[in-house]
């Protein structure tokens, strides 16, 4: 009998829990995935997922109507257990109200729908963290997605060669960091640029292309905001050289796909669980700030209204990293 994950919180968390799908399918065979819209089609292709099913929690399926209505396809599936990394009412209503015979969570919150709640570890990677849901996590589980061939041409066709990826977009205005332009127009000194993001980031890929032509020499970068599918993006960030993001989505795409990563952190630290994990990355971060870190996710805009933790980290400090990993190279 199939193997249901419920797994519908922000992207780069579903990008964290693939690890833990590996794991599962490795002991039950591939698994089926509720996800979000946004989410679905990156694990539509990921080797350990037999189907994916979209739940559009805040658009077509939202409210207790809608979780009754998928409770209901669900319970057509007769699945023989459910993991359930998100702690969330919804995802515990879900599970109970198909149910799933074996229903399993981290402690906490509604755990008294599951029938069996394990504790979530408090430190470590969340991805490790996550994996403490498997009922036996010996092997090595990576994070990884796999775009399809299409994708990759998607990629090759916005740029040939060598480049380096910035991400510069967040969901958290406070998250960002201000100086994405200048490094783009130092940075294509060495190497081509591509900024990449969703619809919502094409003004700020718009800027930061305009900012980078302001400079010397011939310059390249291409502003791929919006010009590509989620996993057109990955496929994209799989081929660069780096990638610099804030702490967001795309960091974990990075990793998922074998890119070395430069991470810049301001109200949010590390220490959360969220960093990069693959040896040589850098996370970029201002130490001694007592105001920092401010939240665990990062606010709208910095409550003390400075903005030191990310104003204070500097281009020259950037670029040494990139330059740290191996990824510039001195054109002609
Ligand atoms: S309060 Fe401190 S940590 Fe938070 S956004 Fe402002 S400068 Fe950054």
């Amino acid at each position: 009998m199939p193997t249901l994950v419920i797994q519908t919180a922000f992207l780069g968390d579903v990008v964290l829990t693939t690890p833990l799908l590996s794991a599962l399918a490795a002991r039950h065979g591939p698994v089926d995935v509720v996800t979000t819209p946004v989410a679905a089609p990156l694990l539509e292709t990921h080797p350990a997922v037999r189907k994916v099913i979209p739940y559009d929690k805040r658009g077509t399926d939202r409210g207790w109507g809608g979780v009754r209505n998928l409770a209901e396809r669900l319970k057509r599936d007769r699945y023989a257990r459910a993991y359930l990394p998100h702690r969330s009412l919804r995802t515990a209503a879900l599970a109970f109200l198909a149910r799933i015979p074996a229903r399993i969570g981290f402690r906490g919150g509604w755990s008294f729908l599951y029938t069996e709640a394990r504790p979530k570890p408090r430190t470590g990677h969340e991805t490790d963290r996550l994996l403490a849901l498997a009922d036996d996590a010996s092997g090595v589980y990576p994070p990884h997605l796999r775009p399809t061939p299409e994708d990759e041409e998607a990629a090759a066709r916005l740029i040939e060669g060598a480049f380096v990826a910035l991400a510069p977009g967040s969901i958290w205005g406070s998250k960002r960091w201000p100086y994405y332009g200048e490094l783009a127009r130092q940075l294509a000194d060495y190497v081509p640029v591509v900024v990449v993001g969703g619809p919502d980031d094409v003004g700020l890929g718009e800027e930061i292309r305009r900012a980078a032509e302001g400079g010397e020499g011939r310059r390249r970068v291409v502003n791929a905001c919006g010009k590509l599918t989620l996993r057109q993006s990955a496929a994209l960030i799989g081929r660069a050289r780096a990638l610099v993001t804030n702490d967001s989505a795309p960091l974990h795409l990075a990793t998922a796909m074998g890119t070395p990563v430069v991470a810049l952190f301001g109200p949010t630290v590390t220490e959360f669980g969220f960093g990069p994990v693959r040896p040589g990355d850098a996370a970029l971060g201002i130490d001694g700030l007592q105001c920092r870190p401010c939240s665990s996710h990062g606010p709208p805009r910095c409550p003390l209204g400075h903005h030191r933790c990310m104003r204070e980290l500097t281009v020259p400090a950037v670029l040494a990293a990139i330059e740290e990993l191996g990824a510039l190279r001195r054109r002609g």
